[in-house]
């Protein structure tokens, strides 16, 4: 298994459980792209219907699963996502008649049903759609605690500092290279990169429906108060697919910073009480390096906006990229040579979905 990301760490978990020996590798020390920059939201609500909604709800499950027995701080925390005015409540009226509305866990809610929910929320909204079936993990602790799940199995091992450069397959099976030329070899391979295209891998992927996003992040101080939803704004319904059908444009426009980064609100309780918010959207290669401020202005406003006071002090920020499949498919699945693929390309769901993932490549294997 190459990549110490969530889907390699998944495929790892998944392949151990269905008795497969697994060396698991990884080229930091530590893992340090998507995984542990992202919100850790499994975010069923916005899924498109059909095979993306299906994949996201069978990947919540085995979340819940994963998290009873792994330290990963996994919990059923449901989302709200808020309306500031009525055009806006309108819209969440019609996504909580959806046909499937319902699997979802759409309930539509009135200020005051908010606010017993919420009592926080203070600011000017009308009410919010809440969804029962989104959920988060704490991509701090996520990795490190499904490793020392993993540990505790004899049939894994854990290799980091350990970058792949080359692979090539014979009648032995796959291998895999560093650039000392130290070799691991298995009869099954997966290779999970995230975002990186490059290297050995170009060629492989010189074709592949395949781009990288690049988002902007941040971390307030510790909130006074505890909340006990993920929150989004409106905005977010622009994004996600589920929301497509819907008359979204009888919404107000975006704010013109908004739509200039491409950002939504969106805003997850951590279990220090902190919020990690964001983000911002660049999809158009070479991305900016530097950290932009006037987007976290605006998430700040939108945040005092809800709150109705103002946002808590941003501590930290910091960007991330992750791989989107352009293509209509879920994901990016490529097989390099017999029983090796490379998996990549979930995108902005990547982390909810990653388990159903790697549940797919196992259940591929000859059993
Ligand atoms: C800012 C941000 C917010 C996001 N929020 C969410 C969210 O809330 N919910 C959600 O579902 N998704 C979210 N996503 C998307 C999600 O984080 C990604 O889809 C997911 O983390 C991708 O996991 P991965 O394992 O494929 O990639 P990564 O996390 O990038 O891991 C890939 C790993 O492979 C290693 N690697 C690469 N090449 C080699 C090599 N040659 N040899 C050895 N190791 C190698 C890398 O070092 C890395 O550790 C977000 C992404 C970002 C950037």
């Amino acid at each position: 298994m190459v990549g110490g990301g969530i889907i390699g760490t998944m495929h790892a978990l998944l392949a151990v459980e269905a008795g497969h020996e697994v060396v698991h590798i990884e080229r930091d020390s530590k893992p340090l792209s998507a995984s542990v920059r992202n919100f850790g939201l499994v975010w069923v609500s916005g899924r498109a219907a059909g095979g993306e909604l299906a994949i996201a709800l069978r990947a919540r499950q085995l979340w819940e699963e994963i998290g009873s027995k792994a330290e990963i701080g996994f919990r059923p925390q449901a989302s709200l996502t808020i309306a500031q005015n009525e055009a806006e409540f309108e819209v969440m009226v019609a996504a909580a008649a959806m046909d499937d509305a319902h699997e979802r866990g759409f309930r539509l809610l009135d200020r005051n049903q908010v606010q017993t929910l919420e009592p926080v929320l203070q600011g000017k909204f009308v009410g919010a759609l809440q969804c029962t079936q989104d959920g988060a993990v704490e991509p701090s602790l996520l990795l490190g605690g499904l490793r020392d799940y993993l540990a505790k199995h004899p049939n894994y091992s854990w290799k980091p500092n350990f970058e792949v450069v080359d692979f090539y397959h014979d009648e032995h099976g796959n291998h895999v290279t560093d650039i000392e030329g130290s070799k691991i070899s298995s009869d099954l391979l997966v290779i999970c990169p995230g975002s990186a295209h490059q290297g050995f891998l170009a060629e492989f992927l010189a074709d592949a429906p395949l781009r990288r996003v690049h988002l902007q992040m941040g971390a307030t101080v510790p909130f006074g108060a505890t909340l006990g939803h993920s929150i989004a704004d409106a905005d977010s319904m622009r994004y996600y697919p589920a929301f497509k059908d819907l008359a979204l444009d009888t919404m107000p426009p975006q704010e013109e910073i908004a739509a200039q980064y491409k950002m939504q609100l969106l805003l997850v309780p951590r279990l220090d009480r902190s919020f990690t918010i964001g983000d911002t959207h660049e999809y158009q290669e070479p991305f900016s390096h530097e950290i932009l401020e006037a987007p976290y202005d605006h998430l700040r406003k939108v945040i005092s906006n809800i709150f109705g006071a103002p946002a808590p002090t941003i501590a930290r920020r910091w960007s991330g990229n992750y791989s989107q499949i352009t293509s209509t498919d879920l994901y990016f699945r490529k097989e390099l040579a017999p029983g090796a693929v490379v998996v990549t390309g979930g995108g902005g769901r990547g982390n909810t979905i990653s388990p159903a993932i790697a549940e797919e490549t196992i259940n591929s294997w000859p059993k």
